[in-house]
Formats: structure tokens, sequence, C-alpha cells
């Protein structure tokens, strides 16, 4: 076994064997089953578990902080959630991008009075629709549920009186609108999808809305830069992260982005996926042939752009 690939499985070992099984992936989510988890982070700033991408909660000193919302159909289960944390008013909701396992609740808590804030390109996302690069497979536009307030380079305006609230975009990564959200006072890191791990799954990447793994790469160096050894890093999805877990996440993402670089020398997307570069690493992600083909096919249109 070539060394790299040795490397890539015990990596790859390490990243997936605690991560728990999800039901995400259901076609039809009963709502009414899901409970609502919620994680103490210390320093005012909680992690919620429900159906669909993880929130981070802040509390301030006369308001509340979200980001991302879930699903429409468990808002109220979110609210109550978040109530039994803190009496004080839910002003401001973030979203880390415009994927509807992350933003499905943002209608509903805008219309509770919170401002909901995202990158530009959410808002354009949410108003024109989009289209899957894999299957062709189109994701209707979500008038209902705009955020109300969009910010491009560094100004998003975002305070919480009584914290502090570092929000960034890093360019092109699990969409073309990705945000996180740093709380330095608790050290508690909100990536999004670009940090997200299921079992049984690589990576998503949004290629459809110019995504990229090497945007991907990039924002989670920063992430580590962000980080120290006693950082909570709440992913797009799975359990809290240590920075020592997201060193792990980033060497299997530079590995995988480095086996399909080095076998599309020359080739077409078709005789690249052929060629099956993640192979030594599927079994350790526990991944089907089918989502192996298609995290090569997301490489390649990635590297080829
Ligand atoms: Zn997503």
């Amino acid at each position: 076994m070539h060394s790299l690939n040795r490397a890539l499985l015990v990596s790859a070992t390490a990243l997936f064997a605690a991560a728990p099984m999800t039901a995400w992936a259901q076609a039809t989510p009963d709502y009414s089953k899901v409970e609502i988890k919620t994680t103490d982070l210390g320093n005012k700033t909680f992690m919620l578990e429900g159906q669909g991408g993880n929130i981070t909660v802040a509390v301030g000193d006369d308001a509340v902080l979200m980001v991302d919302t879930e699903f429409a159909p468990l808002h109220d289960k979110i609210k109550a959630a978040v109530t039994k944390i803190s009496a004080l008013p839910l002003k401001t909701v973030i979203n880390t991008h415009y994927h509807g396992d992350h933003t499905g609740g943002d209608g509903v808590f805008a219309k509770d009075g919170a401002v909901v804030l995202a990158h530009d390109n959410v808002k354009k996302r949410m108003t024109e629709g989009s289209t899957n690069a894999l299957t062709g497979a189109k994701t209707a536009p979500a008038p209902d549920r705009l955020p109300t307030k969009t910010y491009t380079g560094d100004k998003t305006g975002v305070e919480l009186k009584g914290r502090k609230v570092q929000v960034g975009h890093p360019a092109n990564a699990h969409t073309d609108g990705d945000t996180y959200v740093f709380f330095p006072d608790a050290n508690v890191l909100a990536t999004g999808d670009i940090v997200s791990i299921f079992e049984g799954r690589y990576p998503n990447i949004d290629v459809g809305v110019n995504g990229n793994i090497k945007g991907i790469i990039a924002a989670v160096d920063t992430y580590l830069k962000l980080s120290n050894d006693q950082t909570k890093i709440v992913p797009g999805h799975g359990p809290v992260l240590t920075k020592a877990r997201l060193q792990e996440y980033h060497d299997f993402v530079v590995g995988c982005r480095d086996a399909v670089q080095k076998a599309m020398a020359g080739k077409s997307e078709d005789e690249t996926v052929a060629a099956k570069p993640l192979a030594a690493i599927d079994p350790k992600v526990k991944s089907t042939q089918e989502a192996s083909d298609n995290f090569v096919r997301l490489i390649y249109k990635s590297l080829k752009t």
C-alpha cells in the first residue's frame, strides 16, 4: 500500500469512527418525532441538534443570536429550546449558507421579529433557485424565507451586546455564499457545511453554485488558524469537533483532492471516475461506489475551474 494511502486510511478511520448515524438522509422526515438536543458549550453559547444542520445559540446581555434554523416545521421546538436557554428575545439569525436544512425556519423566525442575515449570494440562490451539478436536479426559489439583511465583504454589522461575534465569508467553498461565525469569548466556531461529517458520505460540494474543493481547503485552513486546542467547533452536521479532529478532516479532504488530481492528469471526467482514485479511502468512509464516484466528479469539476 502506498504510504500516502495508508496515512489517509488512518486519518479517515479516526475521522469517521465516531460519527453517529444520522437520520438526515431520510426522504420524508417525521418532524413530529424530532427532539431538540441542547449542548452547553460554555460562556452562554450552545449547540442545538434536531433534524438538519446544527444550530449554534449565543446569549448576549439583551438578546439572543442563532446560527441556522433547520426546517420550518421544527420552529416551535427550536424556539422552545432557545427559550429554555434564555428568556431574552431572539433578535438575530445568521445563515451559514442557503441549503434548506439550514435555512428552512428562516421565514418563521423572521416573522417572530428576528433579522435574518446571510451573504448576498444566499439571497441570490434563494431568489433564483439552483441546479445540482451532478444530477441536474433543480432547487426551487424560496421567496418565503429570504434573508432580511445581506452582506458582502467584511461589513456584516452583526452585534450582540456583551459578546464578541466574528463573522466571515470563505469564498467558493461548500457554496458561493458561505458564512462562518466565531465567538472568541466562548471559543466556539460555527463552520457551516464546509465541515460536515457523515458516516457513509463524502463531504458535499455544491459545484452548481460555484462551490469548490479548493475553497473548502482554504476555509478549513482559516478555521484552523482561528482555533486552538480548547476551541469547540460546531460543524454543519455531526458532533462538536476539537481542533485535532478538524486537522484530521483537513488532511482527509486534502488527501482526496490530491488523489483525484493525480488520477485526472490527461483524463476526462469519466475516465478519472473509472480509475477509482478514492478506492483506498472508500471503505473507511463506508461510502457507496456511487457516492465515491460523485465526490470524484465534484473534485474533478472543482479542479477544472
Ligand atoms: Zn449544505
